[in-house]
């Protein structure tokens, strides 16, 4: 048996986005385009099947923050690493 596994991007939500522009002009993950696939259901198996998704999101140009994985394209746009800051304070706020 395989489980799914699909990297969303942290940014998805934020304005940066890109949410009402054209495929290609925006979040990859608004297309359901980030790496994806199945990876055996053991540990092992979800393990090296995360680390090979990990291999393809830098290939494809995603990068990991201190937020998360993020896109290409959000990679990409200057407010990305404040509106992700924001977000996790207002989490913060919430949580407490
Ligand atoms: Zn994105």
């Amino acid at each position: 048996m395989s489980i799914w596994v699909e990297f969303r991007c942290e940014n998805r939500c934020n304005p940066s986005s890109g949410t009402n522009k054209r495929e290609r002009d925006r979040c990859d993950s608004h297309d359901n385009n980030g790496p994806q696939g199945l990876v055996d259901e053991s540990r092992d198996g979800m393990l090296a099947g995360i680390r090979a998704l990990e291999v393809e999101a830098r290939d494809d140009g995603w990068s990991r923050t201190k937020y998360g994985w993020i896109c290409g394209y959000c990679a990409s746009q200057p407010m990305v690493m404040a509106e992700l800051e924001a977000e996790r304070q207002q989490a913060l706020a919430a949580a407490s």
